[in-house]
């Protein structure tokens, strides 16, 4: 099978045509060996290579170009498979845009396209080159810091690291901060649910008659924020999750919600109560009007796991939140790959439309965060500033820019 791989990268260093022209034949020499062709894109600062060959000769080969330090920021942009090569089997072509009219460029690739492909200009591969060609400054590329610009310090956080349990605590929660690294704010505690064992949210749930579960659902956020106050919770928010049918099934629950809240001295402005799409479908009209009642008494709400499959887009058409937590899914490896970044660009641009704040949440990268920085994101969750902790809220991994000593 002839796979297709395009990746957009750049250059870490200053080269002059003649340069340029050594390092593609030398590269080319190589891909010939193992049948890999294409095309070469050079704009002075960004490369946009198609290389295309079979399924693994063609991994290698960006395995390789990954792991060049004479590239950076490598993005893949596309994969697919084709019927044949699109470009006639003569290795790798460089179009150095320094030196080519881009009008000539696009009429030579096309007449580089093999007959067998009938490359034509609604081709999507000759698309992504046609817009690379069109849009200076790599197409979209975005100018992330990059991660050996920061530092991270611990600090420790402003709430008890360990708080202790009630004796009649049916369930644990473990703590996660959501914090504003370059502001350094903590915008929210997000209580995540554990059981007696410390198990995960879906062990303890297990453990539950399915005809008990959206009671014991809604009966936990009331040892959630208990702990939170033990916690010392003070003015700073606390996101709670709840199943969406919680809401539904269990009459009253905005109620028993708000006495949870008051109940702890908390008020229901600190609270942000998060959905995902999972069930809403069945009870639709009882979970709006769920929903009108938390807005009503000011508890703020939040889409989580935005792109997973359970939470997307028809939940947001129906309700705006104030927040939009983007799953894990999509940020991890966010800053290697084109799709998820245009998928993130576009949530942006509709939360920035709709004045919805963005999350990212599940960021483990340092390479990660700067990408979701530099296009807008200010809000952030994740291992590598801070894992939940069981009953506690850990140390804080903080970032903080390095001065350059010129
Ligand atoms: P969630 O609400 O999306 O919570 C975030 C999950 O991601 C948590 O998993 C957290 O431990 C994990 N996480 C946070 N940062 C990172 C990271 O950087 N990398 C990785 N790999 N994971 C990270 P957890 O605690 O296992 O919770 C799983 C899910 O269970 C939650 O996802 C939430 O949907 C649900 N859940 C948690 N507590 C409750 C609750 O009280 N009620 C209900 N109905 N669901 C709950
Ligand atoms: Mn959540
Ligand atoms: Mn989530």
């Amino acid at each position: 099978m002839l796979a297709t791989l395009i990746y957009r990268s750049r250059l870490n260093q200053t080269l002059d045509p003649s340069q340029l022209a050594d390092l593609v034949q030398q590269a080319s020499l190589r891909n010939a060996q193992v049948q890999v062709t294409g095309i070469l894109l050079f704009d002075g600062e960004y490369f946009l290579q198609v290389l295309e060959g079979s399924l693994a000769s063609v991994n290698a080969a960006y395995a390789r170009i990954s792991q060049d330090t004479r590239h950076g920021n490598v993005v893949e942009l596309l994969r697919d498979f084709a019927p044949c090569r699109r470009f006639v089997d003569m290795g790798m072509v460089l179009f150095d845009l320094r030196v080519m009219q881009p009008s000539l460029v696009l009429r030579k690739i096309l007449r580089f396209g093999t007959l067998k492909y009938k490359l034509a200009s609604n081709d999507r591969v000759y698309k992504f080159i046609r817009n690379f060609i069109a849009s200076p400054n790599g197409n979209g590329g975005v100018r992330n810091t990059s991660p050996e610009q920061w530092q991270f310090t611990i600090k420790t956080s402003p709430f008890a690291s360990e708080a202790p349990l009630f004796a009649e605590q049916p369930c644990q929660f473990a703590f996660q901060p959501i914090i504003e690294p370059l502001r350094g704010n903590i915008s929210s505690l997000e209580a995540l649910i554990r059981g007696p064992n410390g198990g995960s949210p879906q062990e303890y749930f297990s453990t539950i008659a399915p005809n008990k579960l959206h009671e014991a659902d809604l009966a936990s956020k009331g040892w959630a924020l208990a702990m939170a106050r033990r916690l010392g919770i003070g003015n700073h928010k606390v996101a709670i999750n709840l199943l969406p049918m919680s809401l539904v099934k269990i009459p009253g629950a905005v109620e028993i919600l708000l006495n949870h809240i008051t109940r702890n001295q908390l008020n229901p402005g600190q609270i942000i109560v998060e959905v995902t799409e999972d069930e809403v479908i069945s009870g639709y009209e009882e979970f709006t009007w769920a929903i009108r009642q938390l807005r009503a008494a000011g508890i703020a709400l939040a889409i989580d796991d935005f792109g997973s499959g359970f939470a997307g887009l028809s939940l947001l058409a129906k309700f705006q939140p104030d927040k939009l937590k983007i799953d894990r899914t999509i940020v991890t490896d966010i800053h290697l790959h084109g799709p998820k970044q245009a998928i993130v660009k576009a949530i942006i641009d509709c939360c920035a439309e709709l004045q919805i704040t963005v999350v990212a949440e599940g960021v483990e990268k340092i390479e990660e965060w700067c990408w979701l920085e530099a296009v807008g994101i200010q809000r952030f969750q994740g291992f590598l500033f801070a894992r939940p902790m069981l009953n506690g809220v850990s140390a804080i991994n903080w970032p903080q820019r390095l001065t350059r000593k010129d």
